[in-house]
């Protein structure tokens, strides 16, 4: 009989979740819901020391914020819990002593005392080859193993042997996870082995490394890597799960920016790859923006809002939200960066740029400029009311073209180039557009 497919993913709650965990996470859930099985998350919490308070919850709501979702778990339960390995312990225990009976294992007494680690006892000489999902064959031999602590004195199970009789009893199929457990595999076969059990199918992913090909660490910090730093600084849950999705795997099409269904529904895992994955901040910073273009004003307006109020800019209007939004749309690459496009825009050391100021000085811009700023000062100041005011302006002067909108841009933002005149002047409110005319209409008649 065909077993139903499970995977789990298995963190030990020793901190915030990595870009790297969380890669694992999201390939096993890939796996899971492509081939319509179930995903299981199991706590590894054997390793007391390292553990953290909060690294479970945590690790979980960063999960859920990308967009995954399981099936069985320390907080949804399910038929084959606990899913806490220190709720586990008589379990192993249990099977600790079979292996002890069955002299798969023996005993290690600490110097003058009762304590005692458990040690499995490897064969000399048997094949312990298995054939990875990502690279094919792998072979090993017992005589490179070591007789290796399954139990320690504390009666605390090591990961290598807990792992084995949660997989086994949790009826996992498959295991997708790091490739620095390929050589925790051999031992994890030897018990299986041992107990007269089935060996899951194994598939070791390809390390990730930083754009000097280097295998990314933890304390890198030239790579934000917790997950929850994306978050913070805007990134969408979206954006993420497909940019993880594209670390060690690749979609049969050239089209990389692709939804969770899409993936899904893609996901193949004879295409994931051999080769070190890239870090690549760049094609993050695209995949994101790419993600924020499609999102409409509205819904932009309302994930970029915190940011302002957090960074104090006070926001007069939910119009003028919408409007600053959707001119900035275009260039944000993260929501936290409309902070910063912001200030670029307003900026109050307001300067017209050597190149542009010319343009001014060439086109004898200060008649165009006295009357721009006389119609603007008696007019409401929404974009609509702006727009007709530059063409009014226009006949008054007799200007055109070039002249009359790059000359009216450059003297109320200084830049030559920007999106929609109106809507920027409407943004940057009546003082400070009259007091910029000002400046620009002072500085030009100094020219002359
Ligand atoms: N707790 C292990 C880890 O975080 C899990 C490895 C496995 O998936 O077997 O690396």
């Amino acid at each position: 009989m065909e077993h139903k497919t499970r995977v789990r993913y298995a963190p030990s709650p020793t901190g915030q979740l990595h870009i790297g965990n969380a890669r694992s996470a999201l390939f096993n859930y890939l796996y899971a819901r492509h081939f319509g099985g179930d995903f299981i998350v199991r706590i590894e919490d054997t390793d007391v020391l390292r553990n953290v308070p909060g690294g479970e919850e945590s690790q979980l709501s960063n999960l859920k914020w990308l967009g995954l979702d399981w099936d069985e778990s320390p907080d949804k339960g399910g038929p084959y819990g606990p899913y806490r390995q220190l709720e586990r312990l008589e379990t192993y225990k249990e099977y600790a002593e079979k292996l002890l009976e069955m002299g798969y294992a023996y005993k290690e007494y600490r110097e003058n005392s009762k304590k005692y680690a458990i040690r499995f006892k490897v064969p000399n000489d048997v094949e312990l080859s298995f054939k990875d999902l990502v690279r094919g064959e792998l072979k090993f031999h017992s005589k490179d193993v070591e007789d290796w602590i399954m139990v320690k004195d504390n009666g605390i199970p090591t990961y290598n042997f807990a792992v084995v009789i949660d997989d086994h009893l949790m009826k996992i199929t498959h295991v997708l996870r790091g490739e620095e457990h390929i050589t925790n595999t051999p031992k994890q076969i030897l018990v299986y082995r041992a107990l007269g059990w089935k060996v899951p199918e194994f598939g070791h992913m390809t390390i990730i490394v930083n754009e000097q090909k280097k295998k990314l660490s933890k304390r890198d910090k030239n790579v934000i890597q917790f997950i929850k730093e994306y978050q913070d600084m805007g990134y969408l849950p979206e954006a993420m799960f497909n940019f993880i999705s594209l670390l060690g795997w690749s979609p049969q099409g050239n089209e990389e920016i692709l939804t969770q269904e899409d993936i899904i529904e893609q996901f193949d895992p004879s295409r994931l790859s051999k080769a070190p994955a890239m870090f690549d901040k760049n094609k993050l910073a695209y995949i994101n923006s790419r993600y924020i273009k499609k999102l409409s004003v509205e819904e932009l307006s309302e994930r970029c809002r915190p940011y302002l109020v957090k960074a104090g800019i006070s926001i007069p209007t939910d119009d003028w939200l919408k409007l600053l939004v959707g001119i900035l749309q275009d260039r944000m690459s993260y929501l936290g960066e409309i902070v910063e496009l912001h200030r670029a825009f307003f900026h109050d050391d307001f300067e017209v740029k050597e190149e542009a100021f010319q343009f001014l000085v060439d086109n004898q811009s200060a008649k165009l400029l006295e009357t721009f700023k006389h119609h603007l000062m008696v007019s409401d100041f929404s974009p609509e009311a702006i727009e007709p005011l530059i063409k009014q302006t226009g006949l008054d002067t007799q200007t055109k073209g070039k002249p009359l909108f790059m000359g009216l841009r450059i003297a109320t933002t200084g830049d030559m180039h920007g999106p929609s005149l109106p809507i920027s002047l409407a943004l940057l409110g009546k003082d400070r557009v009259i007091h910029r005319l000002n400046q620009t209409i002072t500085k030009l008649r100094g020219e002359s």
